[in-house]
């Protein structure tokens, strides 16, 4: 980071995966440093798996006076990799700017589904974190992709304040971020590229009135509009030998989306599961598996 210099970063994630925690982590790092900086998120529908934002200003000048949110960002970290096809992640990015990505895709996939003036650094955070953490909260392995990318502040700042905030479980979150640092490969985007992103193909969506019997829709339009089935990492898988059509699944899925198909099976609709594995966690013959979204 150069002297006399304020870096203003936007954290892209999903309710769920540590995007706040990721802010304020890195706020009280550069404080350790002597540096002046602000943690803040951006609320909105606060449910798990819903996308969510975080912001962050780190200066070396004096006191950050501003306090709105960053649109004008000279950095974006993207915990999730589904986000960078559902939300304009580069939105008032700096023309010098830098992405950093989450990704279990290629430099070079990457490379040709985003284009742009700025610098892009990729790195496997749900891999990593699944591996040292054992569940797939990328937060601190997306601090170590960070500091690769940016070098704002020294790696081992991060590590009094991941041992506050962790506890126990601290050493296993700063290997994430190391092993992370280390893993983050970088490149310069095209200016001429296929277009900022793609967009997922996008089928007609459900009426109210078509979802599986027995779901529950609060307000016609409601689930038709919000189609949370897009935030998902991972999804519910039925087996249908150990279930027993209790019914448990769908009386505690948050977004009524479990139901019975004309054959008795339960099973989920995936217009509008959001993945949060509440049904896997609440099914007491273990008939439900989560797997990851390809
Ligand atoms: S809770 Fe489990 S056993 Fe009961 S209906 Fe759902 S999947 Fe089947
Ligand atoms: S079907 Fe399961 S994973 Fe999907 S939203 Fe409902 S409870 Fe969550």
């Amino acid at each position: 980071m150069e002297k006399d210099e304020t870096i203003e970063i936007r954290w892209h994630g999903r309710g769920g995966q540590g995007a706040v925690t990721s802010a304020e982590l890195l706020a009280l790092a550069a404080i350790n440093e002597g540096k002046f900086a602000q943690a803040f998120p951006s609320f909105g529908p606060e449910r798990r798996g819903a996308p969510v934002l975080a912001f962050n200003r780190i200066s070396n000048v004096g006191h950050i006076r501003v306090r709105a949110a960053v649109t004008n960002p000279d950095v974006v970290v993207v915990l999730d990799p589904g986000l960078i096809y559902i939300t304009d992640v580069t939105s008032g990015l700096k023309q010098d700017g830098i992405v950093v990505v989450n990704t279990p895709k290629s430099l070079a996939d990457i490379k040709s589904e985003l284009s742009g003036p700025w610098k892009l650094a990729v790195v496997n955070a749900t891999v990593i974190a699944r591996e040292a953490l054992g569940i797939p909260i990328v937060n601190t392995a997306m601090l170590g992709a960070l500091l690769k990318a940016t070098e704002i502040l020294g790696l081992e700042s991060l590590v009094e304040p991941i041992k506050e905030r962790f506890g126990p479980r601290a050493k296993n979150n700063i290997d994430a971020c190391h092993r992370a640092y280390e893993e983050t490969l970088m490149a310069e985007l095209s200016v001429v590229g296929q277009g900022p992103r793609k967009a997922f193909e996008t089928e007609r969506l459900l009426s109210w009135q078509e979802l599986l019997p027995g779901c529950v829709v609060i307000e016609a339009g409601n689930a038709k509009q919000y189609r949370t089935g897009d935030w998902k990492s991972q999804h519910p898988v039925w087996d249908q030998q150990r279930c027993i059509k209790c019914g448990i699944c769908s009386l505690f899925c948050p977004e009524g989306c479990i139901g019975q198909n004309k054959e008795g099976d339960f099973e989920a609709n995936m217009y509008y599961c959001k993945g949060c594995g509440i049904c896997a966690r609440e099914c007491w013959t273990e008939a439900i598996t989560m797997v990851e979204e390809t």
